[in-house]
C-alpha cells in the first residue's frame, strides 16, 4: 500500500470533544492551520456519546442547549477556519522531530508534519466495549463487527446481536427480514426508544426475531470458521447459541490508550501542564479539557474553552517567536473580521 501523502499544517488537535472544537476557532483566530482527529465517526465527544439530547445550562451567553447543539454550534463556529476532519481514527503516534516538530500518525494511516499538537483527548479515545473472549478477535472485520455489519455478510446467517441500547436494537430489527436474528443482552431490559422496543416485541411475538437473557462465556468454532456462542443464560442454564455472525453493540468505553505512551508527565492518568499556556512536559505538545490537570482543575466545558483560548497564544508564540501576538477583539479588529470572512459595516 502507498503511504498517504503527508499533511503539513500548524497544529493537529488531537480530540473533536467540544473542547477539540473550540481549540480549532481559537487557533483559527490567531492565523493558525488546524487538523482534527477523533477515533469516533462523528465530532462531539462526550457531549454526543453521551448525553446528546440532554441539556446543558452552563455555557456563557447560552442558557440551555442540548449536547447536540453545542456540537453543531462548534462547528458552525470553526467552519471559516476549514480545519481538516479526520474522524474514526485514532492518532497512535506523537513523535518530537529533530527541527521542534512533530510527527504524528493515525491508526488509518494518515500523517501529518505540525508544528504543534493539541490534546483535547477528555477521558480517553471511545472504543467499542469488546466481548472479552479470547481468541474471538480473530473473526473482527469478517464474522465479528462492532458496528452494522456490511448487508452481505449476514444474508441468511445466524446473527447474534449483543447489547440493550438503540443501535443494538435498531440493528436486530433491520437484519430480521433477512437473517434468523437472535438479540442477546444479560437482562431483559432495554434502552432504546420505545418506537424501536415495540418493533422488537412485534417481531419477537412474529418468531422473527428472538430475545435470549444471558452472557456469552465462550464460542465454538469448525474450520476456522466461528459457528456458535456459548451462552451462560440469566436463569443459571447454559446454551449453545448458532451464531455465524456475531454484531457486538455494547456501548462504547473510553481508553487514555496511546495518550499515555507519549512520554508526557502524567499525574492520576491525566496531563500535567502548565496554566499559562496549557503546555505539557513537552513544549510544543499542549493539553485542553478534560484530560489535563493543574491546581484547581475543574472538567467543566467552560474550563476547557478559557483553556484552549491560552493555549493558542502559547502556540502562536512558539510558532513565530518573532512575531508577538498581540490581543485583538473580534468586535472591533479587521484582521479578525477577514480570517472569519465577515464584513462589518463600519
Ligand atoms: C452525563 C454528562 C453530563 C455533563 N454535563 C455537563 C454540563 O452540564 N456542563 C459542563 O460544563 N460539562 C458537562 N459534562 C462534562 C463535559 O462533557 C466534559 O467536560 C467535556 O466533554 C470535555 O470535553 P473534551 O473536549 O475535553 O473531551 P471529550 O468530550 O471527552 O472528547 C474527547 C475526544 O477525544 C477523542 N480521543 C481521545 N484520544 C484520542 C486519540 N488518541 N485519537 C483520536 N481521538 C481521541 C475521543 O474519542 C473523544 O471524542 C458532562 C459530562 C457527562 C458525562
Amino acid at each position: 500500500l502507498e503511504p498517504t501523502p503527508l499533511i503539513t499544517t500548524d497544529a493537529v488537535v488531537i480530540g473533536a470533544g467540544p473542547v477539540g472544537l473550540f481549540q480549532v476557532f481559537e487557533l483559527g483566530l490567531l492565523g493558525l492551520q488546524a487538523h482534527v482527529v477523533d477515533s469516533l465517526p462523528a465530532p462531539g465527544g462526550q457531549c454526543i456519546e453521551l448525553y446528546p439530547d440532554k441539556p446543558i445550562y452552563d455555557i456563557p451567553g447560552t442558557p440551555v442547549c442540548s449536547g447536540r447543539e453545542l456540537v453543531a454550534r462548534l462547528l458552525q463556529q470553526m467552519a471559516p477556519f476549514k480545519a481538516g476532519m479526520h474522524l474514526g481514527q485514532q492518532v497512535n503516534q506523537v513523535q518530537l522531530q529533530n527541527d521542534g516538530g512533530f510527527h504524528v500518525e493515525t491508526s488509518a494511516g494518515t500523517r501529518f508534519s505540525t508544528r504543534t499538537v493539541f490534546i483535547a483527548a477528555g477521558v480517553g479515545s471511545f472504543q467499542p466495549r469488546r466481548l472479552p473472549l479470547e481468541g474471538l478477535s480473530a473473526f473482527e472485520g469478517t464474522q465479528v463487527f462492532y458496528q452494522n455489519p456490511p448487508a452481505l455478510v449476514t444474508l441468511g446467517q445466524h446473527v447474534v446481536v449483543v447489547g440493550q441500547g438503540e443501535a443494538a436494537l435498531a440493528c436486530a430489527v433491520h437484519l430480521a427480514p433477512t437473517a434468523h436474528v437472535t438479540l442477546m443482552h444479560r437482562r431483559e431490559e432495554f434502552k432504546a426508544t420505545p418506537a424501536t422496543v415495540a418493533q422488537v416485541q412485534q417481531l419477537r411475538q412474529q418468531n422473527q426475531l428472538q430475545f435470549v437473557a444471558g452472557q456469552a462465556t465462550g464460542f465454538m468454532q469448525t474450520q476456522g470458521q466461528l459457528t456458535a456462542l456459548q451462552v451462560s443464560l440469566s436463569d443459571g442454564a447454559t446454551r449453545e447459541l448458532p451464531a455465524t455472525v456475531l454484531v457486538v453493540l455494547s456501548g462504547l468505553s473510553p481508553k487514555l490508550g496511546p495518550v499515555a505512551d507519549w512520554g508526557l508527565a502524567l499525574e492520576r492518568k491525566q496531563l500535567v501542564v502548565n496554566t499559562e499556556t496549557f503546555e505539557t512536559s513537552t513544549p510544543g505538545i499542549f493539553a485542553v479539557g478534560d484530560v489535563n490537570t493543574y491546581p484547581g482543575k475543574k472538567k467543566l466545558i467552560l474550563c476547557g474553552f478559557h483553556e484552549a483560548a491560552l493555549a493558542a497564544f502559547g502556540a502562536a508564540a512558539r510558532i513565530n517567536p518573532e512575531e508577538p501576538v498581540t490581543l485583538q477583539y473580534t468586535t472591533t479588529s479587521t484582521r479578525l473580521h477577514q480570517r472569519l470572512g465577515v464584513v462589518v459595516e463600519s
